[in-house]
Order: C-alpha cells, then sequence, then structure tokens
C-alpha cells in the first residue's frame, strides 16, 4: 500500500498557467477567443490547446521555450514538499498538461530524482506548433482531456493505495474525483466543497507540508 500525490504544474506548483502566460505573449489577440470558448466549456482543452499552438510558427520554439522558463515562478515551499513526500516513501507524481520544455527544468531544479513526470511535447516540423499528447484519454475517459489525468491514475494506482489530488483548477476535477483527498485552491477548490469531496484548501506548499506533518489534521482520517 503506497500513498500516491497527484500534482498538477501550471498554477499549482508555477503560480500562474503558463500557456495563457505564452498565448498573452505570443499570440495575444487571436487565442483570446479559444481561452475563453475553453473556459465556457464550449472547446474541449484538448481542442483548445491545439488551435493555439496552432497559431505560432515552429521557428518561434526556442523563443517560446526560454520565455517560459524565464517566467516560471514556482509557488513557496515546493522543495520542502518533495523532500517530506521522499522522507515518507510517499510517491510524488506531477501531472500537467503542459509541455517538456518548461515543466522538465524547473522540476529537475528542485528535485534530486523521485519524482515522476507526465507531461506534453510540441512537435516543431511542420510550419506551425503542433501538440503532442503523451497521455491520450483512454476508453474509460468521456474524452476532451488532452493528457488525460484520470487515465494516468488508473495507470498508477495499484488497489489498496491511497490517492492524493493537489490542484487548482477544472483540468483537475475528473481526477479530483478519483481521490481519496484533495488540496485545493481556485477553482477546484469551490468544485471540490460542492461534491463533498474530503479536501483542504491551500496557497503555498507550506500549507500542504503542515497538514502532512500534524497528525491531527484531516488528511490522515482519509489515507492508509
Ligand atoms: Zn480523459
Amino acid at each position: 500500500m503506497t500513498v500516491r500525490l497527484i500534482c498538477d504544474f501550471d498554477g499549482t506548483i508555477s503560480e500562474r498557467d503558463m500557456i495563457t502566460t505564452i498565448m498573452e505573449r505570443f499570440a495575444p489577440e487571436e487565442s483570446k477567443p479559444i481561452i475563453e470558448a475553453v473556459k465556457q466549456g464550449r472547446r474541449t482543452v484538448k481542442d483548445g490547446v491545439e488551435a493555439m499552438f496552432q497559431l505560432i510558427p515552429s521557428d518561434q520554439y526556442d523563443e517560446v521555450a526560454r520565455f517560459a522558463q524565464d517566467h516560471t515562478r514556482v509557488r513557496h515551499g515546493f522543495p520542502q514538499f518533495i523532500h517530506t513526500c521522499a522522507q515518507l516513501g510517499w510517491k510524488l507524481s506531477v501531472v500537467s498538461g503542459g509541455f517538456d520544455f518548461f515543466v522538465l527544468p524547473i522540476i529537475h531544479k528542485f528535485s534530486t530524482g523521485a519524482v515522476d513526470i507526465y507531461c506534453n511535447h510540441l512537435d516543431t516540423s511542420g510550419r506551425r506548433l503542433h501538440v503532442q499528447w503523451s497521455h491520450p484519454c483512454d476508453p474509460a475517459c468521456e474524452g476532451g482531456c488532452g493528457l488525460c489525468k484520470p487515465s494516468v491514475i488508473r495507470e498508477l494506482v495499484q488497489p489498496g493505495d491511497s490517492v492524493i489530488v493537489i490542484g487548482d483548477g477544472v483540468t483537475d476535477f475528473k481526477a479530483a474525483q478519483m481521490a481519496d483527498f484533495v488540496f485545493a485552491r481556485a477553482q477546484l477548490l469551490a468544485l471540490v466543497e460542492e461534491r463533498g469531496i474530503p479536501h483542504l484548501p491551500f496557497t503555498t506548499f507550506d500549507d500542504i507540508v503542515a497538514a502532512i506533518d500534524d497528525r491531527e489534521a484531516s488528511l490522515h482520517a482519509y489515507i492508509q
């Protein structure tokens, strides 16, 4: 029996959503209606993200990657959080709808190794950037995720494992419904409250470490 933490990247480990930040810089006008349509549920995340990167010519990839790395700010307490998980033998997986060119350098900067990373890749062989999803939806998912967090959880989790999901957005909600316990902020917090899913709010990773360290915290009633 293992405690598994499934942690989102954009808006969770990083303070801001990097895909939105990239679009504000490289395709501000054309991306706006696409972002709105995804927010309102008129377009799937998969479809919206693919359409947005199609707006950017492939020869701007290096500039996009550099910009993303320069503009990622990590939420406070993340290094200590990795350390705490490792000490307890809890398995941390970063499961991101974002891309290798900003997720990998940031995680590798803070971790000594024991973090699984799931993220996506941009194909630059065509005229415009083309999204390659590393983990598309499996038949058990209704589809449209892009990187499908429920599929990753189904692949990772063994019977008897405890699952903790950490996230901030609507893209984390399907995963949160599969969790024993959720640490939530922003939109995800409202969604898990509404559904009565066991959770605690967090602002920084210090809050999560404090709950893990406090044997009286509600978290410990839900995991084994
Ligand atoms: Zn899916």
